[in-house]
C-alpha cells in the first residue's frame, strides 16, 4: 500500500540537530537548533515556571478536563496584555480576539487559515530570508506566499529601500508578515524610525500587518521594549493579527504554548471574528492542552512570579548578548579576516554570520560543528567554553 511512499528531506533546521546526535565527536557543538541553552550546555527549565507547575500540581482543584476551543480564558487576556501593553486602547475597547494556539507555529497556521477563508486578499508576502516555517505554513493554510526585500548581505543589515519598494509594489489589502522583534534569521530589525515608516506606507496601502512574535523579551531583555513595533501599529487604531510564543521567552519549547490575536476596528467585530476562530480551530485539533497554559498565566497574573519572570528572561537575554561580545572577541584576536561588528549588531538569538554553504560544511566536517548552511548560528547554544572553538573554526573556514 505504502510501496511508492518516497522518502522525505530532512527539515533544514531540525535536521542539523538529528546530525548532531549521530556525531559521536566529543568536541561537537550545535548551533542549529533555536533553543536555549546554560553556560554549561543545558536546557534551562526556568525556575518560576518550575514554582508554577508546583502550584498547579498541588491545587487539588485542578482537573484535566477539555479546554474550551479557544484555550484558557485567563492566558488569552494575560497574554493580549503582555503583547498590546496593559493600557492597550484595543484591549480596553474589546476590540481583539485571543485564542490559545500550539506555540507560535499553531498560531500563524490559524491566522493563515482564517485569513483564507475570510479576507479578500489571499497574498502574503513574507521577508527575504525569513524563518524556513514560514512559507510552508502560508501555502498550506491556503494563502499564495510572495516575498519582500529584507536583507542586504553587503551592509549586512536592512534592506531598507528595497524593503519600502517591495511593499510599494504589493496589491491593496495584500498581508504582510512581519518579525515583531529579533528577526530570524538574520538578527536584523529595523529601528523605530524606520518601523515608522513600515506603518505609514503599509496603512496608506492598507496592507494588513500579520506580526509573528517569538522572542518578546528575548531581544533586549525588556519584554514592552520587544513589542514596541506591534503596539504602533495597534495604536493607530487599524487591525492587525500577532502571532505569540511562549517557547523562548518561557522556555515552554515542548508545552507548545502561545496565543493569536486579531485587532479589530470593533467589538462586536472580534467576537464575530472569534467565533470564526473556533470553526478553524475545531477541526484541526478540537482544543489546545491546557498544561503550558496553565503555567502562563500562574506566572503572568502573579506580580512577584512576573517579576521573577522578568529577571530570568533578562539574564538569558544578557547571557547572549555576552556570547556576541565574546565571540567578536575572539575573532578579532585571531585576526580573522573581515568586518565581524555584525556579530555585536545583530539582535536576538541568531547570528547570521555570513558563512557561505561550503564554509558550513567546512567546518561541520573539521570542526564538528552544527549550523543551518545559511551560515545562522544559535548564540543561545554557545558558551564561553565553546567560544574558542567556534572562533577557531570560523577562523579555518575563511582563511581556507
Ligand atoms: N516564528 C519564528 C520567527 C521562529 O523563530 C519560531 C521558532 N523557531 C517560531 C515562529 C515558532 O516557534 P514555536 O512554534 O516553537 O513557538
Amino acid at each position: 500500500v505504502f510501496a511508492n511512499v518516497v522518502q522525505a528531506p530532512e527539515d533544514p533546521i531540525l535536521g542539523v540537530t538529528v546530525a548532531y546526535n549521530k556525531d559521536p565527536s566529543p568536541d561537537k557543538l550545535n548551533l542549529g537548533v533555536g533553543a536555549y541553552r546554560t553556560e554549561e550546555g543545558k536546557p534551562l527549565v526556568l525556575n518560576v515556571v518550575r514554582k508554577a507547575e508546583q502550584l498547579l500540581v498541588n491545587d487539588p482543584s485542578r482537573v484535566k478536563e477539555y479546554l474550551p476551543i479557544t484555550g484558557l480564558a485567563d492566558f488569552n487576556k494575560l497574554s493580549a496584555k503582555l503583547i498590546f501593553g496593559a493600557d492597550s486602547v484595543a484591549i480596553q475597547e474589546n476590540r481583539v480576539a485571543t485564542v490559545q494556539c500550539l506555540s507560535g507555529t499553531g498560531s500563524l497556521r490559524v491566522g493563515g487559515e482564517f485569513l483564507a477563508r475570510h479576507y479578500h486578499e489571499r497574498t502574503i508576502y513574507i521577508p527575504q530570508p525569513t524563518w524556513g516555517n514560514h512559507p510552508k505554513v502560508f501555502t498550506l493554510a491556503g494563502l499564495s506566499v510572495k516575498t519582500y526585500r529584507y536583507y542586504n548581505p553587503n551592509t549586512r543589515g536592512l534592506d531598507f529601500e528595497g524593503l519600502l519598494e517591495d511593499l510599494g509594489n504589493a496589491p491593496i489589502g495584500a498581508i504582510v508578515l512581519l518579525h515583531a522583534c529579533a528577526h530570524n534569521p538574520t538578527g536584523v530589525d529595523p529601528t523605530s524610525d524606520q518601523w515608522e515608516h513600515i506603518r505609514l506606507l503599509m496603512r496608506s496601502k492598507g496592507l494588513l500587518p500579520f506580526f509573528d512574535s517569538a522572542y518578546q523579551g528575548f531581544a533586549s531583555g525588556s519584554l514592552d521594549a520587544d513589542a514596541l513595533s506591534v503596539r504602533m501599529f495597534v495604536a493607530d487604531g487599524a487591525e492587525c493579527l500577532a502571532a505569540q510564543s511562549y517557547a523562548k521567552n518561557m522556555g515552554l519549547y515542548g508545552e507548545r504554548v502561545g496565543a493569536l490575536s486579531i485587532v479589530c476596528k470593533t467589538a462586536e467585530e472580534a467576537t464575530r471574528v472569534e467565533s470564526q476562530l473556533k470553526l478553524v480551530i475545531r477541526p484541526m485539533y478540537s482544543n489546545p492542552p491546557i498544561h503550558g497554559a496553565s503555567i502562563v498565566a500562574t506566572v503572568l497574573k502573579d506580580r512577584d512570579m512576573y517579576d521573577e519572570w522578568t529577571v530570568e528572561l533578562k539574564a538569558m537575554a544578557d547571557r547572549i548578548i555576552s556570547m556576541r561580545k565574546q565571540l567578536f572577541d575572539a575573532l578579532q584576536a585571531r585576526g580573522t579576516p573581515g568586518d565581524w561588528s555584525h556579530i555585536l549588531k545583530q539582535i536576538g538569538m541568531f547570528t547570521f554570520t555570513g558563512l557561505n554553504a561550503d564554509q558550513v560544511a567546512y567546518m561541520r566536517k573539521e570542526y564538528h560543528i552544527y549550523m543551518t548552511s545559511d551560515g545562522r548560528i544559535s548564540m543561545a547554544g554557545l558558551s564561553s567554553r565553546t567560544v574558542p572553538h567556534l572562533a577557531d573554526a570560523i577562523h579555518a573556514a575563511i582563511s581556507n
